[in-house]
């Protein structure tokens, strides 16, 4: 196992980040829908021009609440990422950008016309979640990998066991946005922002 310090200059970007779009949490679910759906379409086209080479199928995107346990968790059968993926587009690429968009944003406030046009990407899950869990799965021939990070600059990485293609998201929502852990609520945002999504969206609560 792996752990490492992600390379930002502000200790814990997380409560800073959750005090300036507080009007806006709800974007974390259309940012990490969006990157399922386009690790799904980069597949889509890598199958079609023969560099990946597996079955495509009739891939979906799987939304998932597990109440009791305070989760949500965002499957998708898609590309997935390497372990040096995750550095790079995790670790390094995704958290500087949340370090970007708060320097220029810090000012606007409750701006929510700008806000909302942002896209703020991957770490806006620690907008909902106390913790975030990446286990992910690459269609190159590659193990799976298992990173976790609390919103500080602070991660853990190690090998995990996922066998299928893909990525799982898993939020561990805060205590204050439970809200989210409501069916009504999920499905109200899955109709608002992914109407017209190209990839179906499963959603149904988590039993196991
Ligand atoms: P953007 O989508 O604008 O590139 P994000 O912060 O949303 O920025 O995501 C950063 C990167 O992390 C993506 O470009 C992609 O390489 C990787 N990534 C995020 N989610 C997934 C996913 N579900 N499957 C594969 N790669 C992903
Ligand atoms: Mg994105």
């Amino acid at each position: 196992m792996a752990t490492g310090k992600i390379n930002v200059s502000v200790e814990n970007i997380f409560p800073l980040i959750k005090k300036f779009l507080y009007s806006d949490h709800e974007i974390f679910l259309r940012e990490l829908i969006s990157n399922a759906t386009d690790a799904t379409l980069k597949l889509k086209h890598l199958t079609s021009i023969g560099e990946a080479k597996v079955e495509y199928g009739n891939p979906i995107i799987e939304v998932k609440v597990d109440k009791d346990k305070k989760r949500i968790h965002i499957l998708d059968q898609g590309v997935g990422m390497t372990e040096d993926e995750v550095k790079k587009y995790i670790n390094e690429v995704a958290f500087s950008g949340a370090e970007e968009f708060l320097d220029k944003y810090k000012d606007a406030g409750k701006d929510t016309g700008i806000i909302g046009h942002f896209g703020l990407g991957f770490y806006s899950a620690f907008m909902v979640a106390e913790k975030v869990e990446i286990i992910t799965k690459s269609f190159k021939d590659e193990p799976a990998v298992h990173w976790v990070c609390d919103g500080s600059p602070e991660f853990t990485l190690k090998e995990a066991k996922k066998k299928d293609r893909g990525t799982e998201i898993i939020l561990h929502i805060a205590e204050d946005s439970t809200e989210f852990l409501e069916d009504a609520k999920i499905r109200e945002l899955l109709t608002k922002y992914n109407k017209f999504m190209p990839i179906p969206i499963k959603f149904g609560t988590r039993t196991e």
